[in-house]
Order: C-alpha cells, then structure tokens, then sequence
C-alpha cells in the first residue's frame, strides 16, 4: 500500500534532519528518507563543523553569527534526548590573520559591526603570544606546491589579526545529525534509511511523492531537495534545472587530520583559525591534533564530479595542504601516513546556498551549501519549515520573499537572498568562506 504523509524530505544530512525537525514543529506529518543507514552519514560526516560569523555577505553573517546561540543552547533547542548523548559546542573562538590577500579584513570588520557581532583586534605580538605555534611572515598568495617561491617569506610580517570570542567547532557532526532526528522523531517526524529516490512524481501540474528503488512510492504534495551533494540529480530528477539561475554540482575536498607540533598544547589553547595567505583553515581535534581544511585558492584545481563515482583516496592535495600548514607553525611534523576525510560540498555557483521553492509546485530545496553551511543547519530548518507553510498557503515567495527573524541576534533575513533566481552574488568569495 502506498503511504502518505504532508511532506517528504529527501536526505538525512544535518541540513536535512532539521528541515524535518522544522516542518514537524510546523504540524506536517514527515517522512525522511535517506539512501545512507543513519542520519549524517553523507557529506555532514566529514564535516568541520567549524561555527563562525565571517562571510563575506552581511546575511550571511548574521546567519553565521545567530548560528553560535544554537549551538550554545542544544539541548534547549533540541528539546529532546538522545540515547546516544549531545553532540557539543566548542566555543574556542576563531582567529583570521591580516593579510593583503584578504584586504586586511577591513571589510569583515565593517561587516561585523553591522550585524553587532563582537570581535577583537589582535597586534602580531598578541597573535603570537596567543596563538601556540605560529610564525608572522608574509609569504604573499596562496601558491602551487611546485612553485618556486612555496614557503619564501615575502614582504613585511603580517599586522595581526581579528579574533571572534564566539566561534569555535562541534565536535561530532554525525551525532549533531542523530540529535536532530530524535528531535524530529519527537515532534511525530519518521526516518527510513537505506532506501534510495529513483523519481520526483507529478500530478495534475504538482509534485505527488517520490518512487523509490525496488519500486515502492510514497505519497506527498510536499517534497523537499535535501540531498547535499546529489542535490542536482534529484532536481534533474524534477526536472526544476531549467528554472534556476543558480545551480548545484559535487566538489571533492579533502581534509588533513595530524598532530600537533610537539610542546604546543593547540587542543586546549588553540582557536580556529583562518589563513589566507597559505590558503588553510585549521580547527583543533581531540588528541591535541589538528583538522587541515583549504580555503579554495585559485593556484588548486578545482575537482568537480560524480557523487556517485569519485576518488576517496587521499591525493597529492592532502601533503600540499600540511605543507601550507607548515609555513605558518614551522614546527609541524609532516606525518608520513595520510589520515583525514575525502568529502564531497554540494556547491552552488556563488558558493551561496538555495534555500527556496521551485518551478514545480510542491517542490523545495535546501541546497548548495558549498562547505560552509553546517552551523547554520538549525536555523535552515526552521527557515525551510516557515518558507514552504507560507508557500503552501498560497504566499507568491517568487513575487514577494517571506523574511526571517533571526530572534538572537535580532535582525530580519530576506529569504530572497536564497532564491534560486538570484544572478550569481559577486560579493561572494568564491570559496568555502562564502
Ligand atoms: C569536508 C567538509 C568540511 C566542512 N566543514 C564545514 C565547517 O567547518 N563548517 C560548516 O558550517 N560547514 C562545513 N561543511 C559543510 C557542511 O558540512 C554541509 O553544508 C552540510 O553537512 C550539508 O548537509 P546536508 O544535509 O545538506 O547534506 P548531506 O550530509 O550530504 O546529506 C545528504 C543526504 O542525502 C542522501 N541522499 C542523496 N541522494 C539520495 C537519494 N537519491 N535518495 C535518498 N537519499 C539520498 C545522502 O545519502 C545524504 O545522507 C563541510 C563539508 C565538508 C564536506
């Protein structure tokens, strides 16, 4: 017998267990559907789970920015247990160094002090004093490891940084997804993993439900586009591509896991923290280790491909990474064995994400969160939850976007901003920083 419910949300990432938790507090009855055995399990497993408020788009700060109070308060939010414990929130505080490749960070602060977010100014010596490890020189743009000016100090040292007192890392994302399921299952929502979307079905000019592989359907005028990296197969799927000016594909990225330099405690006094000239991030791991991601310079090539056929083995990229790492805590130990996650971001063409309805009545997504969109997850699911209830009231989003209320840092988001339509936002940066 086919089943029905008020909405289906396909995926069980973190972004996709929260759409359900949002649209279960809303009264739908729900059904998530995942191809994977549990719930975060996809790309959000590989995840730095990194919280912090820079952007390079004022709404996307004050996502960023709001996105910290969910995490300080989860179980507040969540208002539910789970067997399996509380993912936490490690509020170390995030660090970017002033460079000329970031324009001094002159307009993150402006941006900062826009949304009210505090942060500080750090001089070198209190970068240095604070930050175990590091050195200040300034070795100029990211480059190609077979450069030869790799790692040449280049130019006056660097003048400092900005630290953001509220920022730091979730320590498990897969956990964080878990949390979020039971919430859903809480407030009525169901979960079915290790099935597979073969189809979006349509009926009379509307979505219908979705087939699934081994030939089951599933009944729903609502269906939601949660799929992180396959998000485009499933919108081809609904046919929707040709009504987006934004569009979705797979980004392999790998992250480097390593210990840190010997005698520096980074574990329990180090931040996040943000390079642009060596074109890293870093977040500390437990062990006293250290997570290696890259902020996406324009010297790499960028790997797109299939979701569902791609390489999983570490790659010349996972020792270029150390070693960028390696200019800026010179005493870092290149370990001889590769240890980390080869993931994939569902990436959008401005690396901002689509959070919207689309062509096909009935038919939402939360996609293209282009590796900087875990924090916001709670939020996105509250957002969704609130654009398709207006949507499905009959609201024109399209002629007229339904604002937010961000209500901790108090401040109104135009859902536009997410829309599908949008012309590629050249204030993005074209990276995972977004
Ligand atoms: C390496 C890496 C580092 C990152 N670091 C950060 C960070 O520090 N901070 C930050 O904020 N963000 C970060 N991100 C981004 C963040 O993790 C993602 O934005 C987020 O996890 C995406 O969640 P999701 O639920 O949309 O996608 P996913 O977790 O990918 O979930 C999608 C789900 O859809 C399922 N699915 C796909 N197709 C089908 C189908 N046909 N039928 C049924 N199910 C299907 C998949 O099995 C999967 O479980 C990072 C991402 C990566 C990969």
């Amino acid at each position: 017998m086919t089943k029905s419910y008020d909405a289906i949300v396909i995926g069980a990432g973190v972004i996709g267990a929260a759409v359900a938790l949002g649209l279960a507090r809303k009264g739908l009855s729900v059904v998530s559907v995942d191809r994977l055995p549990a719930a975060g399990y996809g790309s959000t497993s590989g995840s730095c789970a990194i919280v912090r408020p820079y952007y390079s788009t004022v709404d996307g700060a004050a996502l960023g920015w709001e996105s910290h109070f969910y995490w300080r308060d989860w179980r507040a939010f969540l208002g539910a247990d789970d067997e399996r414990g509380l993912a936490r929130y490690v509020n170390c505080g995030c660090l970017r160094l002033k460079s000329p490749a970031n324009g001094f960070l002159e307009s993150t602060v402006r941006l900062m002090n826009e949304i009210g977010c505090p942060y500080e100014e750090w001089s070198p010596d209190e970068v240095l004093a604070r930050m175990p490890g590091v050195v200040l020189d300034s070795f100029g743009e990211a480059k190609a490891i077979d450069d030869p000016r790799f790692g040449q100090a280049e130019g006056p040292p660097l003048p400092g940084g900005v630290f953001f007192p509220h920022g730091g890392y979730v320590n498990d994302p897969q956990l964080a997804s878990h949390n979020l399921q039971r919430a859903a299952e809480a407030a009525g929502a169901e979960f079915r993993f290790n099935v597979t979307v073969s189809a979006i079905r349509r009926d009379k000019g509307r979505v219908a439900g979705v087939s699934l592989d081994g030939g089951e359907d599933i009944d729903a005028p609502v269906v939601v586009n949660v799929a992180g990296p396959h998000s485009y197969k499933i919108n081809a799927m609904a046919g929707v591509e040709a009504g987006m000016n934004t569009k979705t594909r797979a980004l392999r990225h790998e992250v480097c896991h390593v210990p840190a330099p010997k005698g520096v405690d980074y574990e329990g006094r180090g931040f996040v923290f943000n390079d642009g000239e060596t074109g890293i991030y870093i977040r500390p791991e437990i062990g006293n280790h250290i997570l290696i991601g890259s902020e996406d310079p324009p010297c790499d090539d960028r790997q797109w491909v299939d979701p569902d056929d791609f390489n999983r083995d570490f790659s010349e990229q996972w020792r270029v990474q150390v070693m960028r790492l390696a200019q800026r805590m010179p005493e870092l130990g290149i370990p001889s064995r590769s240890k980390g996650v080869v993931e994939l971001y569902d990436v959008s063409d401005d690396w901002i994400p689509i959070y919207d309805k689309s062509d096909l009545p009935g038919f939402y997504m939360a996609v293209g969160t282009s590796g900087n969109q875990f924090k916001n997850a709670p939020i996105v699911g509250e957002m969704m939850a609130e654009l398709i209830t207006a949507c499905e009231a009959g609201h024109d989003h399209d002629a007229e976007p339904i604002g937010f209320h961000l209500r901790n840092v108090n401040r109104d988001v135009c859902l536009g901003f997410y829309s599908r339509r949008r012309q590629v936002n050249q204030d993005s940066s074209f990276s995972v920083l977004g």
